[in-house]
C-alpha cells in the first residue's frame, strides 16, 4: 500500500527488488533455488543475464526416470539453457545436474523440471516462443527475441507434439475429409489429405499427411483411432473417389455428406470451362461478341447476389445475349436453390428436374457435372439428413486458413515443419501448463 493517507501504520517498508523475487514468484522449482543472478557483460557483445541455479539442500534428486527421489551419485558439468529474455537481454539459466542412484533404474541424471531431453532452452522458453510462433512467423519470432529459426521450430515442435499426445479425442462425431493441394506441379506428393473435427462444438485439424490416396486417408483413420472411427456420425467430404471408399470400408455407420462448397467449386469450374472455350472460338472467329467475355472471370464465379456495380451490368448485359456462357452461368445460380430445401423428397425432385436440364443444355462441362451429382445422388442428398447437425461451412473456413499458411510463405523450408506449423495454428491443441504466461 502507499502513501495510506493518515494511516502510516500500514505502510509495509519498501524492499529492494531483486530478480530473484520475481523468478520465485513466478517458476518456483521445488527441489531448487535461484543461487545468484549476474550480469555478464563481455567486451563488443551486449551482454547477458545468467541464472545460476542450485540444489536445494536437505531436498533430494529425482530420478528422471520414474520421478522418485533417490541419493545423489555425482554431479555432471554445468549446462546452459537459454531462457525468456528480460528487456531485450539475452537470460540463461546455469545449473550442474546431479546425477542420483535410483533403485530402480540405477545411475541416473536427475529429474530436471525446466528442462526437456537434451535440449538447449527451458520448457519456458519452448513455450514462450511457440506462442509468438503463431502469432508471427518463425522467422520474426526468432529476429524479435534473438535466437535462431531452427531454435523457434523445434520449440513449436516440441509445443505441438505435447499437445497431440494429451489432445481429448472424445466425442469426434464429424470428420470433414479434403485435400489440398500444396507447392508446385500436380504429383501426388503436392497434395496434402486433411482430417478435421466439424462438430458444432469443435472445429479443428485433426490429421494432416502427404498424398491423397486411399492408403494416406486410412493413415489418417490409423492415427485417430478405432474409436473415433467406430463413433462417426457424419463424414463430409468431395467427390473423390479413394476418400468414398475407404470411409465406406472403415465408417459405413457414418453418413457421408457431400460438401456445398466442393458442389459449388464443381460448378463453377464447369462454368469457366465453358466461358474459356467460347471466348477462344469467339476470337478465333473475330466475333465482337468475344468482348462481352473480356474479364468476366471471377464476376462469373461469384454468386449473382454478390455482384454489384459495373460488373453486375456487365453481366446483365451478358445474360440478355444468347451465348453459351450466359446459359451456363444460369444452371449454376439456378442450383443454388437445391441447398435451401427442408425436404428430402423435394431436393431429389429438384435434382432430378435441373439434371435433366443441364443435360440438354448442349454444355459439355455442364453435362459432367450433372452426370457426377447423378452418380452420387444418395450422398448429396444426406446433405439434408445432416442438416443442422454439422457445421457445413467448417471445411471450407479450414480449408482457407490452411490455404493462406501454404501459400503465403512462412518459411517454412521442409513438409514436417509445415505439417507442424498446420497442427500448431488449426489443431486447437492443449498447451503445456507453466506457471507463469510470459506472453
Ligand atoms: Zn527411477
Amino acid at each position: 500500500m502507499i502513501g495510506g493517507a493518515g494511516k502510516p501504520s500500514t505502510r509495509r517498508p519498501a524492499i529492494q527488488l531483486q530478480i530473484k523475487t520475481i523468478l520465485n514468484r513466478i517458476q518456483h522449482y521445488v527441489g531448487f533455488v535461484y543461487q545468484d543472478i549476474r550480469f555478464t557483460a563481455e567486451e563488443g557483445s551486449q551482454g547477458g543475464i545468467a541464472i545460476r541455479l542450485e540444489p536445494h539442500r536437505g531436498i533430494r534428486g529425482r530420478c528422471s526416470e520414474c520421478r522418485r527421489p533417490a541419493p545423489g551419485y555425482d554431479r555432471l558439468e554445468e549446462r546452459r539453457w537459454g531462457h525468456v529474455p528480460l528487456w531485450g537481454i539475452p537470460t540463461w539459466f546455469l545449473y550442474a545436474p546431479r546425477r542420483v542412484q535410483c533403485p530402480q533404474h540405477g545411475v541416473v541424471v536427475e529429474d530436471l523440471p525446466w528442462n526437456e531431453g537434451k535440449r538447449s532452452l527451458t520448457t519456458v522458453m519452448m513455450g514462450f516462443l511457440a506462442r509468438w510462433g503463431r502469432r508471427l512467423s518463425w522467422r520474426e519470432t526468432a529476429e524479435v527475441f534473438q535466437t535462431s529459426w531452427e531454435a523457434v521450430y523445434r520449440s513449436v515442435e516440441w509445443f505441438v507434439q505435447w499437445g497431440l499426445a494429451h489432445r481429448e479425442l472424445q466425442g469426434v462425431e464429424s470428420l470433414g475429409v479434403d485435400e489440398i493441394h500444396w507447392g508446385h506441379g500436380l504429383r501426388a506428393n503436392n497434395f496434402l489429405t486433411v482430417i478435421y473435427q466439424i462438430d458444432a462444438c469443435c472445429r479443428r485439424l485433426l490429421w494432416v499427411g502427404k498424398g491423397r490416396s486411399q492408403r494416406t486417408l486410412r493413415r489418417g483413420l490409423k492415427a485417430l483411432g478405432t474409436t473415433v472411427v467406430q463413433g462417426l456420425r457424419f463424414v463430409c467430404s468431395d467427390m473423390w473417389k479413394p476418400y468414398l471408399d475407404v470411409m465406406a470400408a472403415q465408417a459405413g455407420q457414418a453418413l457421408h455428406v457431400l460438401d456445398r462448397f466442393h458442389i459449388t467449386l464443381h460448378l463453377n469450374q464447369a462454368v469457366d470451362h465453358v466461358r474459356r472455350g467460347e471466348s477462344s472460338r469467339l476470337r478465333a472467329a473475330g466475333k465482337s461478341a468475344a468482348q462481352q467475355l473480356k474479364h468476366m472471370r471471377w464476376t462469373l464465379l461469384r454468386r449473382g447476389s454478390r455482384v454489384r456495380g459495373r460488373a453486375r451490368q456487365k453481366l446483365k448485359a451478358l445474360l440478355t445475349s444468347k451465348l453459351q456462357t450466359a446459359r451456363a452461368w444460369e444452371l449454376k445460380e439456378t442450383f443454388a436453390h437445391f441447398w435451401s430445401y427442408r425436404s428430402v423428397s423435394w431436393a431429389e425432385a429438384f435434382l432430378y428436374a435441373w439434371c435433366g436440364r443441364a443435360m440438354h443444355s448442349r454444355l459439355e462441362p455442364m453435362k459432367k457435372v450433372a452426370r457426377m451429382l447423378r452418380a452420387h445422388e444418395p450422398l448429396l442428398l444426406n446433405w439434408f439428413r445432416a442438416k443442422g447437425e454439422i457445421s457445413t461451412g467448417a471445411v471450407e473456413g479450414l480449408n482457407n486458413k490452411i490455404r493462406v499458411m501454404t501459400r503465403r510463405s512462412y518459411g517454412f523450408r521442409t513438409y514436417e515443419a509445415m505439417e507442424i506449423a498446420l497442427y500448431h495454428t488449426l489443431g486447437r491443441l492443449p498447451e503445456p501448463e507453466l506457471t507463469h504466461r510470459f506472453c
